[in-house]
């Protein structure tokens, strides 16, 4: 299977559609998940297309993970977390529901679970401001 550049995430990525964007280089963009799993989660995608990692070039991926660990380090501060999961799902039978390569990063914290994958959508207001927080931990 190929990529198929109607997914939501091309379709962010060619701005049409919105997003909270708290992140964006030459080469990748992160922004809040509208459905997030704990308060804070957020997505880091490269702009090079991919399915996912099994298609990615190993030079788009190697400029994806520093983007991905600044973003850990980030929401862990703005959400005072206790901990970061980080997690990437490769087709359908793996969970993933998006055909856009993208990196989750969900704060955590002790003793606490997490929301259901792809679960309720949460209110433009709070990821208004969750982003808002990460952009000024970036910034800090
Ligand atoms: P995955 O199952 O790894 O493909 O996850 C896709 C993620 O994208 C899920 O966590 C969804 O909540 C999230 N998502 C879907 N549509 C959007 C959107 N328009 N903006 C931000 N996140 C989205």
């Amino acid at each position: 299977m190929g990529y198929d550049d109607t997914n939501i995430f091309a379709k962010i990525l060619r701005g049409e559609i919105p997003c909270h964007r708290v992140y964006e280089d030459a080469d990748t963009l992160a922004f809040m998940d509208v459905m997030p799993q704990s308060p804070g989660h957020l997505l880091v995608i490269p702009k090079t297309p991919s399915r996912n990692i099994l298609d990615a070039d190993a030079a788009v991926l190697s400029k994806t993970i520093p983007v991905v660990q600044k973003l850990a380090k980030a929401a862990k501060e703005a959400f005072d977390a206790d901990g970061i999961t980080v997690t990437q799902f490769n087709e359908q039978a793996a969970g993933q529901t998006v055909y856009h390569l993208h990196f989750h990063i969900i704060p955590r914290y002790e003793g606490a679970g997490l929301k259901p994958h792809s679960g309720g959508m949460e209110d433009n207001a709070v990821l208004a401001a969750n982003a808002k927080k990460v952009v000024d931990a970036l910034g800090s």
